[in-house]
């Protein structure tokens, strides 16, 4: 079995945009369980498959509520906007405040390839908002303003 582990700004990893996963398989299965372990580890509230170096449409979130796990995430809907400072565990010296939408309506497939629909709002929305993000390799710090992003960015080897 494949050994992930977290990338850490700027791994090019985070960069990349992720596929739809085909078949929710073992190899999916063994993903999600790699990456809740990790997440619970650094006490993260989400993360991403690009965050441990896989290119699979995969999410996992914990806001103390339980583990939701999501393939192939999608966003039909949102309503509302939301201001929240943010963090993420590829930047840990990293905080942007990021406009969300408050709540979304998300379709997806859970781990044993059930296609689901759910409506989220709060912190859980902007979790899964901010881990959608990562699947098309968009960061948190894209949403700073410029003169702001070129500061976070020292904080950072590039
Ligand atoms: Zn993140």
């Amino acid at each position: 079995m494949k050994k992930y582990e977290l990338k850490f700004y700027p791994d090019p990893v985070l960069r990349k945009i992720s596929s739809p996963v085909g078949k929710v398989d073992n190899t999916i299965r063994h993903l999600i369980k790699k990456m809740s372990k990790i997440m619970y580890t650094k006490k993260g509230i989400g993360l991403a498959a690009p965050q441990v170096g896989s290119l699979d449409c995969v999410i996992i979130a914990d806001i103390g509520e339980g583990l939701i796990s999501m393939i192939n995430p999608e966003i039909l809907t949102g309503f509302g906007e939301d201001y929240l400072e943010e963090g993420c565990l590829s930047l840990p010296e990293t905080r942007v405040n990021v406009k969300r939408q408050q709540s979304i309506f998300v379709r997806y497939l859970d781990k044993n390839e059930r296609e689901k629909e759910s409506e989220l709002d709060g912190l859980t929305a902007r979790v899964i908002q901010h881990e959608i993000d990562h699947l098309n390799g968009v960061l948190i710090i894209d949403y700073a303003p410029v003169e702001e992003r070129i500061n976070l960015l020292s904080d950072y080897k590039i």
